[in-house]
């Protein structure tokens, strides 16, 4: 039982200043062993503070940082069982894979031997031929790449790796590839994983939860369907992408009205005592055209674009009455027969549509 109420990393009122300016602002969260975290955020948001603060490259200006209850603030960077895996992938280029993997093993002083033996176990875990272990790295796929990167990484065994940012310069359909890879890998190291990005997109892939932070504070722990589905504001909502966001006032029950455009929507929820704030509805759930007959939300438009977006088409639609642009998105092998220039009904279903006060 003392093993599940023990948190494993806990930061509590974390906060660090630079002069007058507050990076990171009052950090209360819990990291759970084993979970794969990412911290979500636009840039400037503080999160490689954070990171540096917790590796140990930077202190907090006040609060706590504690890994199974021992304070970490004042030990230092190399002795904290902590690793900051890779920023774009670095690693040593004209080395060997066995040399990278070994570096942190030989800068310990551990002998020939049992370090090849080590890198050897190593590769085999992360799923790498043996015979890369000649190999110079400039010579391995992307994949192979990161799976070496993290390779190195776990021989310093650490309890924690960090990553920031690792995949931010890559290309879009590597980046994809190794946001999959990455957590496989998690899975089958079972280490505890702390990543970051400026892309929700990528944290939902890949993560268990996802801390989303602005401005230096956290503004929602949630896992990625509580995120997706339960953003607790029009900031969290929009982060994720594009969506239908308006800002509404209660005009009865579970009815808002449009602050700039003035006509009503039926919504499912509204949250305790809403008297105005923001109707979010994703373009997925907007029908177009005779699926939106049913819908009790219908607006009539004139769709004025369309791009297609791979399995998806996205529209804009801009109302007939009062000229509000709609994006509306269905699926390739949804019909529907209209074209740019036509007049056209969109609707959704209450349910389907989420109000916040802020
Ligand atoms: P992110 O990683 O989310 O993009 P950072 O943690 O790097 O954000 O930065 C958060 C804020 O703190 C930014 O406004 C940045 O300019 C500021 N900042 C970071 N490091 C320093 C520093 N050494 N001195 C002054 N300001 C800093
Ligand atoms: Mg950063």
């Amino acid at each position: 039982m003392s093993e599940e109420t023990t948190p494993f990393l806990e930061l509590a009122g974390v906060t660090k200043k630079y002069g007058d300016f507050t990076a990171v602002s009052d950090i209360n969260l819990s990291i759970r062993e084993g979970e794969l975290f990412t911290l979500v955020g636009p840039s400037g948001s503080g999160k490689t503070t954070m990171i540096r603060m917790l590796v140990g490259m930077d202190q907090p200006t006040s609060g706590e940082m504690r890994l199974k209850g021992r304070v970490l603030n004042k030990v230092p960077a190399n002795k904290r069982p902590t690793c900051m895996v890779f920023q774009s992938l670095a690693l040593f280029p004209h080395k060997s894979v066995g040399e990278n993997v070994e570096f942190a093993m030989k800068i310990a002083g551990v002998d020939p031997a049992r370090r090849r033996q080590r890198a050897e176990e190593l590769l085999a875990q992360l799923r790498l031929p043996l015979d890369c272990y000649d190999k110079g790295v400039n010579q391995c796929s992307g994949g192979e790449r990161q799976r070496i990167a993290l390779a190195r990484a776990l021989a310093f065994n650490p309890e924690i790796l960090f990553f920031d940012e690792p995949l931010s310069a890559l290309d879009f359909r590597l980046r994809k590839a190794l946001e999959k890879e990455l957590k496989d890998i998690h899975r089958e190291t079972g280490k505890t994983f702390v990543y970051i990005t400026h892309s929700l997109e990528e944290a939902m892939v890949m993560s268990d939860r996802i801390g989303i932070m602005r401005d230096g504070r956290i503004v929602q722990v949630g896992t990625p369907h509580e995120i997706y589905n339960k953003p607790i504001n029009e900031f969290v909502a929009k982060f994720m992408g594009e969506v239908n966001s308006l800002e509404v006032e209660a005009v009865g029950e579970n009815m808002v009205k449009s602050k700039v455009y003035g006509d009503t929507y039926h919504v499912g929820t509204m949250p305790a005592g809403f008297t105005a704030g923001f109707l979010i509805i994703r373009p997925e759930v907007v029908k177009i055209g005779k699926a939106a007959a049913p819908m009790p939300n219908r607006i009539q438009g004139v769709v004025f674009n369309d791009y297609a977006l791979g399995s998806r088409i996205q529209y804009q639609v801009r109302s007939a009455t009062n000229g509000d642009p709609w994006l509306v998105e269905r699926l390739q092998d949804e019909a529907y027969e209209g074209q740019l220039g036509d007049t056209v009904d969109i609707g959704w279903r209450p349910e389907d549509s989420i109000v916040l006060s802020e």
